[in-house]
């Protein structure tokens, strides 16, 4: 189904950045629409927060609400589908979301995020939620008293490590390095003062023990004399991908890593399309909901620049378009 208002701006991600850039450009009187089957990203999964100026603890969750109902204040309209695909045409971007519905817009902000990695063991997804997990700050209270692992070694694990360590009975953390890689120095210090917690550097998971749900794990090299080590959680920290299928419909450039490359206004190389927060360069390492809103704001700025320099095209185009992909 076609939708009839022609917006100023889509918007791809309910997360830190879309929820930023949609506040931004409805107080620029821009007309947006934001677009995301999930609420809040991973802010809203990623537990309590303690570095959003202003909240010295929050939970992610309810700090994600705040955003959406900042956002919602100035009646912007989300729509709880995810972009399936976007192309130009003519003046116009079309948005069709995963369940088939269309939306025009004068220009795009791509805010849809990274997608967590996998190890891409048998049994791994099937055992999501039955001991495997991608979200220590999620799930580590579901594991009070028991054996935990947690691979990987940068700051998500090594944070993540840190707070099973309050809850578990024992915490090995699992990594084919020889050393942890850029921890936050207040997060690798709470894990080294945890005296339950043992450290396997130059160790990778190469399988996975149980029957329904996970009882252990197999390493590619012993530990006290096994390879095999019983645990009841096992948590996946090993970083995450730019979702760049968007981005790549629309012709925009990435860098080495992936990421869509922006300016430090938020313009991408393609004209009319702005992107912002985890998905993007803008911010280097530092991938916070601090930076992702920062950058959703300077993403709307860019934006609410491109649309009053041109007007919207493709509004003034509407009444002749015909959209070739609606019912
Ligand atoms: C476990 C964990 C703990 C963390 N702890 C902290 C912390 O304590 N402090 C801190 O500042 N940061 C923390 N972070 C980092 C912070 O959560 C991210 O930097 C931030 O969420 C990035 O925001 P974003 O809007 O760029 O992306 P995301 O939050 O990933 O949001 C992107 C959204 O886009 C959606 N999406 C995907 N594809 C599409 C599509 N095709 N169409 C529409 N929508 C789509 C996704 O479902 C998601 O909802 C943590 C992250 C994790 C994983």
């Amino acid at each position: 189904m076609a939708n009839e208002t022609i917006y100023d701006v889509l918007i791809a991600g309910q997360g830190a950045a879309g929820y930023a850039a949609a506040m931004y450009a409805a107080r620029y009187q821009m007309r947006p629409v934001v677009f995301g089957a999930v609420f809040g990203g991973e802010t809203a999964t990623g537990g309590l927060i303690e570095n959003y100026p202003g909240y010295p603890e929050i939970d992610g969750f309810e700090l994600m609400m705040k955003f959406r109902e900042h956002a919602q204040k100035y009646e912007v309209p989300i729509v709880d589908e995810d972009a399936a695909s976007i192309v130009r045409r003519s003046d116009c971007f079309e948005l069709t979301t995963d369940e088939g519905n269309v939306y025009l817009g004068a220009s795009v902000i791509l805010a849809v995020g990274r997608e967590r990695r996998t190890l891409g063991l048998e049994h791994e997804a099937e055992w999501t939620g039955r001991g495997v997990s991608y979200c220590s700050t999620c799930d580590a209270p579901l594991h009070r008293g028991n054996v935990v692992g947690v691979v990987g070694g940068g700051d998500s694990a090594v944070k993540g490590a840190a707070l099973l360590s309050k809850y578990a009975r024992q915490v090995y953390v699992i990594y084919r390095q020889d050393s942890f890689t850029r921890p936050e120095p207040v997060n690798l210090r709470q894990l080294e003062a945890a005296d339950n917690v043992t450290t396997l550097f130059n160790t990778n998971v190469v399988g996975l023990l149980g029957d329904d749900g996970l009882d252990g794990v197999v390493l590619d090299r012993p530990h006290a004399g096994s390879n095999e080590l019983a645990m009841h959680g096992l948590f996946i920290e090993i970083g995450a991908d730019p979702r760049v299928g968007l981005a790549e419909q629309l012709g925009v450039e990435l860098n080495e890593l992936n990421e869509v490359r922006v300016d430090k206004h938020g313009n991408t190389n393609v004209d009319g399309v702005f992107a912002a927060g985890d998905l993007t360069d803008a911010s280097g390492d530092l991938k916070q909901t601090i930076t992702a809103a920062a950058s959703g704001a300077l993403a709307a700025t860019a934006a609410y620049e491109y649309v009053s320099r041109h007007g919207n095209r493709c509004a003034m185009h509407a009444a002749g378009y015909s959209i070739a992909a609606a019912d």
